[in-house]
């Protein structure tokens, strides 16, 4: 441990079910926090941790500033030492702003404005032919250079095909002692102004008018007089010259101007290239890219599509900038085209990009920088990802590691980062560059503590803090700390008997065969390569494949919407769309979208446990005395409830320009009940203690009430034990929400029915991963099937069939690359998951 040079210490701890803890966590290193769901790791990282230097930071504004903030509660510690700012990367949804995308949350397309701005070549909007603006400088040296020797006639363009009898302009020009032009293709020299009249052109005839400035042979010797000539000319017609060279002319603007179409190119600011600005965006749909359409919105409606009565803009295409903004590009290519190039091949783009030595020198440092920024989204796994990719569409984990690539980007150091398990969605060969990452970051000076589950994460860390031992009451202690080959030989550990493989999942001794099979024709959605893939029932079926590869466009948007159609519909659509769904009785699809959206909705409420749970109360003899029915016990309405925060057990006060400030509720102390209600007592406990208890708990003080006993125990059993029973659906992660459902499914105790799931070991330590395949292992033996998209292998091995997608995420995905029971498929370890899953078999089995 001497290895360490310096240590940030927490001392007493409190907060939540931690119980009075002290720890150290050593500065500059990479830390994981580890340990089974709900032994309080995001309480140490998050609650105290993140919480105390954020107050820190707050405490240090000025007092003005903190009377709008208001100052956030201290954390219930003794003290910390040596802590540093601290950032938390979390998993929250980015953004649901339909302006941001991939691009503008990683500041990359704020890059590639400026370079397209450097270093872009306009073309004009109505030809397509490239425009540049010319300097009398620049122009003398290109005929110096290219037609070198040669006579110039430096002329300056009066007309251009224009309708007019130009004797005012004539003699204007005259007068100021021009008098050599060429009209209509005819030299003519003026002796007096009477030539000019008797010239008599037609006025309603187009004539072109050049006045000759000079004659000048392109050598270097006379570069000044060739300068000088064209500056004349140039200001003489308002920023234009010709040049005539024997047969040929040719036209040269100072403007950004197409001679042929008379369209002028705006001046090239990084302005133009955003859909933010009314300079950039489309002037049709403002940037937005898509109008409001009332016609394409029936049918829509029918298909129950979400984006309802959205259209493409007409104008724009939906690519949400102005002509002029597109019309400019960089090696053929516009700045919306870069943007739909998937990341890794944008880097491509420009380690292949050619330019001349000037625009090179000076795009030189923007494009090492943006060359690193893409970098850094590769190796956290998001190569596949676009930055046309609107931010909305993104998971909680793809967020989370664009912020994280982001931050190494912007390159700060002395900085305690938090991380909360940003493996989730990541398949085994992405994780290995995301762990390079987070070595970076460390490398930079950082102190990095990372809330996880993942064994080669943990393999890979300097240190690593093993919370538990159980869930809620029964965690909140350190049970070991120290590094992974320190923990691997602590016997005390739970996680170092799976680092050490002491403990682990086992693989299945046999596999289940598939009772039929239900097939899904021409699946195209997102990346999806017009395939057509046989799911096997009756069986625990697996998804696997590398990020961005096409799971969750496969089971989400094909599998999914295809078998409710059949399960409508019936026959007919069956045959084209998916063919034997006819068996399935039921589809549940529990996926990790929140089991409620008020703090009003809870586990207990969601599960029906609530209900039960009142009737219990309301059947006292002291409930009976009282008078108090069902009702009194519910905090959303009635009597009961505390009159003060109408039950809600916080007063929001509204600060109008900044976020809302939410305060614990000081008549009923955020018990939401008044007191008459909270007399009533069972076992000693009154309703809000109940709502206080975690499910473990609650399983056992309700253990003789059998529906009750029943669900809180299959909440433990999904490794919800931790969860109190009145936590706010709000504060719910995805993965505790999943599970929720999960419980409330397994209640129901149906077969035959078809249960789809989307990464259910999120937020899991792998010895909740056990009892949850336990969980799996009972309705499949039912006579369910299930349908997992899963990453992590001890899942995946335990599969009875697997369908991994691939090869690789984007458009080098969207196939089925391999099919069928794991343990054959690895003799042949073809694919990125099942060389993986050898390896695995290699050490575990071999
Ligand atoms: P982990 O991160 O290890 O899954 P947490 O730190 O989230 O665990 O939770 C530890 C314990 O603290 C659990 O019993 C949980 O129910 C409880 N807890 C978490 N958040 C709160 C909260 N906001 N208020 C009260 N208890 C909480
Ligand atoms: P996986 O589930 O294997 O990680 P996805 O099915 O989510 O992969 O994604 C497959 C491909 O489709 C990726 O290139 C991804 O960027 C793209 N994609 C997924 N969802 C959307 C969406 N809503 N809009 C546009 N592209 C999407
Ligand atoms: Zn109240």
């Amino acid at each position: 441990m001497s290895t360490f040079r310096s240590w940030l210490r927490v001392f007493g701890a409190r907060e939540h079910n931690l119980k009075n803890i002290s720890v150290s966590i050593p500065k500059e290193a990479l830390t994981i926090i580890t340990g089974p769901s709900g032994s309080g790791k995001s309480s140490l990282a998050l609650d105290v941790l993140y919480a105390e230097g954020q107050r820190r930071y707050l405490e240090s504004l000025s007092a003005y500033a903190r009377q709008f903030i208001g100052m956030p509660k201290k954390p219930d510690i003794d003290r910390i030492d040596g802590l540093c700012p601290a950032i938390a990367i979390e998993q929250k949804t980015v953004s649901s702003n339909p302006r941001s995308t991939v691009g503008t949350i990683t500041e990359l397309y704020d890059y590639l404005r400026v370079l397209f701005a450097r270093i872009g070549t306009i073309h004009c909007a109505g030809c397509g032919r490239s425009i540049k603006a010319a300097t009398p400088e620049a122009v003398a040296h290109l005929m110096i250079d290219q037609h070198s020797g040669q006579n110039l006639i430096i002329a300056a363009p009066i007309a251009i095909e224009k309708k007019g009898e130009f004797v005012r302009e004539l003699e204007d020009l005259f007068a100021q002692g021009f008098y050599r032009f060429v009209i209509d293709g005819r030299r003519v020299s003026f002796r007096s102004r009477d030539d000019i009249k008797q010239l008599n052109l037609k006025k309603t005839y187009r004539h072109s008018i050049d006045l000759l400035v000079d004659a000048i042979e392109a050598t270097q010797e006379e570069r000044p007089r060739l300068v000088e000539a064209l500056e004349k000319a140039f200001s003489l017609s308002n920023g234009i010259c010709r040049i005539i060279r024997g047969e040929e002319s040719e036209i040269y603007s100072m403007a950004r101007m197409c001679v042929d179409c008379g369209v002028s190119a705006p001046e090239l600011e990084p302005r133009l290239f955003s859909f933010n600005s009314p300079l950039g965006a489309c002037r049709r749909c403002h940037g937005l890219g898509t109008v409001f359409s009332v016609a394409s919105f029936r049918e829509r409606y029918e298909q129950g599509d979400e984006a309802l009565g959205e259209a493409p803009c007409p104008d724009c295409g939906g690519k949400r900038l102005a002509k002029s903004a597109l019309a400019v590009t960089i090696d053929q290519k516009n700045i919306y085209d870069l943007g739909e190039l998937s990341l890794g091949n944008l880097a491509l783009f420009f380690k292949n990009l050619s330019l001349s030595a000037e625009k090179r020198h000076i795009a030189e440092r923007l494009l090492r920088e943006i060359e690193n920024r893409i970098a850094f989204l590769c190796d956290v796994g998001l190569s596949y990802l676009t930055l046309n990719r609107r931010a909305s569409t993104l998971s909680g984990g793809e967020g989370q590691r664009i912020r994280l690539a982001t931050q190494i980007g912007s390159a700060l150091s002395g900085v305690l980062y938090i991380l909360d398990e940003p493996s989730i969605g990541l398949h085994q060969r992405d994780n290995d560059r995301l762990i390079d990452t987070l070595k970076k970051l460390r490398d930079q000076g950082n102190t990095v503590l990372v809330v996880e589950h993942d064994i080669d994460t943990m393999r890979a860390a300097d240190y690593i803090i093993d919370m538990g031992p159980a869930a809620g009451v029964r965690g909140g202690t350190v049970v070991a700390s120290g590094t992974p080959a320190e923990l691997e030989k602590n016997p005390e550990s739970l996680t170092g008997g799976y680092l050490s493989g002491r403990r682990r999942i086992e693989w299945p001794k046999a596999v289940r065969t598939p009772t039929s099979w239900v097939t899904l024709n021409n699946a195209r959605a997102n990346n999806l390569h017009n395939v057509t893939v046989r799911f096997p029932l009756g069986v625990l079926c697996g998804v696997s494949g590398v990020s961005g590869s096409g799971k969750s466009s496969l089971i989400m948007d094909e599998l999914v919407p295809a078998l409710r159609s059949a399960m409508i519909r019936g026959k007919a659509y069956e045959v084209s769309k998916v063919e034997g769904a006819g068996v399935i009785q039921d589809l549940i699809v529990i996926d990790q979208s929140p089991i409620g959206r008020t703090p009003r909705s809870n586990p207990a409420t969601y599960l029906g446990i609530f209900d039960e749970i009142r009737k219990l109360y309301a059947s006292l003899p002291e409930s009976n005395a009282r008078g108090y029915g069902v009702g009194r016990f519910s905090f959303n309405v009635g009597e009961g409830r505390c009159a003060e925060c109408s039950g809600e057990g916080t007063i929001t006060v509204s600060m109008h320009f900044l976020p809302d400030v939410v305060m614990t509720c000081s008549r009923c102390k955020g018990l939401r009940y008044n007191a008459q209600t909270l007399a009533i007592t069972y076992k000693g406990k009154n309703i809000a203690d109940v709502l206080l208890m975690t499910a473990y708990e609650a399983a056992q003080f309700f253990e003789h009430h059998k529906p009750l006993a029943r669900r809180l125990q299959l909440m433990c059993e999904v490794g919800l034990d931790y969860l109190a029973l009145g936590q706010p659906s709000t504060t719910l992660s995805g993965g505790e929400a999943q599970r929720i459902k999960l419980v409330d499914e397994l209640a129901k105790r149906g077969n035959k029915t078809l249960y789809i799931l989307d990464e259910p070991t999120t937020g899991l330590h792998s010895h909740d991963i056990e009892r949850l395949l336990d969980v799996f292992k009972r309705l499949v033996d039912k006579g369910n099937s299930l349908i997992i998209v899963e990453h992590n292998l001890d899942v995946i091995k335990t599969c009875d069939y697997l369908i991994d997608m691939g090869p690789e995420g984007g458009n080098e995905g969207g196939h089925v690359v391999a099919e069928g029971a794991p343990l054959s498929l690895i003799k042949k370890p073809t694919t990125h998951t099942l060389r993986y899953l050898a390896e695995l078999y290699k050490r575990e089995v071999v």
